[in-house]
């Protein structure tokens, strides 16, 4: 990491120790690569330093045609590809006959159903049977995600949620990615903090809160699409277990 500044290196040595950490305490570690530029410090975080760590993304069949470009400049640069998880066919063919090909627009509940079958089951899928999963979510980016905590125990999903990126502030990200001349989404160049879906992620305004590009439309608190939608906290549960010491 030469290419990097001290407090840089500092900051990325440390997530390497949490996926380190993960990986010694739990073995069987998978990390949801979302593909935005968080994204792109941790593949190259796992990839380089925690490769035990599979890395897997879900495609919900409306992305951007960058980002399906991005995952293929991926498999270039590190010589390797990302798994790719894919909703049942038959749930979203059901889902689309129910409400309409863009049937997430009627509603704050048919949107979480759309999430559901196109981002969730396959997600629960990807999750089966593993320890601990791995997020690139950061504490400036919500409110809500300023409460989490490095080691999690996700109830929702049942297995622990490692979250090492915490620490790091935007430019901390975009330093890192330019200093390592990472590959990422050019769609963050043209005003989008946060990509997802394309019907259901736009530019925002300098300064704007990095999530209210997502489901514009909808209330602030209801804008998760359900992977991290409801916090668990049991780091008193910890306790005595062989993770206790990933906690900051
Ligand atoms: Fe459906 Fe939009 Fe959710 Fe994508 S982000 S799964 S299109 S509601």
């Amino acid at each position: 990491m030469s290419d990097i500044s001290r407090a840089l290196r500092d900051l990325a040595s440390d997530s390497i120790r949490q996926l380190r950490g993960a990986v010694a305490a739990f073995k069987d570690v998978c990390y949801a690569n979302s593909l935005g530029a968080e994204s792109m410090v941790l593949t190259d975080l796992i990839w380089t330093y925690a490769p035990e760590i599979e890395i897997f993304t879900i495609d919900t069949g409306r992305l951007h045609p960058e980002t399906y470009e991005l995952m293929e400049r991926l498999q270039r640069r590190y010589g390797r590809a990302l798994q790719v998880y894919y909703p049942d066919a038959e749930a979203v063919e059901n889902w689309v006959a129910s409400h309409g090909i863009n049937g997430f627009l009627g509603s704050i509940e048919q949107r979480r159903t759309c999430c559901g079958t196109r981002k969730i089951q396959p997600f629960r899928r990807a999750i089966r049977g593993r320890r601990a999963w791995v997020t690139g979510i950061r504490r400036d980016q919500s409110a809500d995600r300023a409460l989490a905590m490095p080691l999690e125990w996700d109830r929702d999903y049942g297995l622990y949620k490692v979250s090492p990126l915490l620490a790091w502030r935007d430019q901390d990200v975009w330093r890192y990615i330019r200093s390592r001349q990472l590959p990422y989404n050019p769609l963050h160049d043209a005003g989008f903090p946060s990509i997802g879906c394309a019907p259901c992620s736009r530019a925002v305004q300098p300064g704007d809160d990095a999530r209210s590009g997502r489901w514009w439309w909808e209330r602030a608190d209801s804008r998760e699409c359900g992977l991290h939608a409801r916090r668990a906290i049991f780091a008193e549960a910890l306790a005595g277990d062989a993770s206790a010491g990933m906690i900051e």
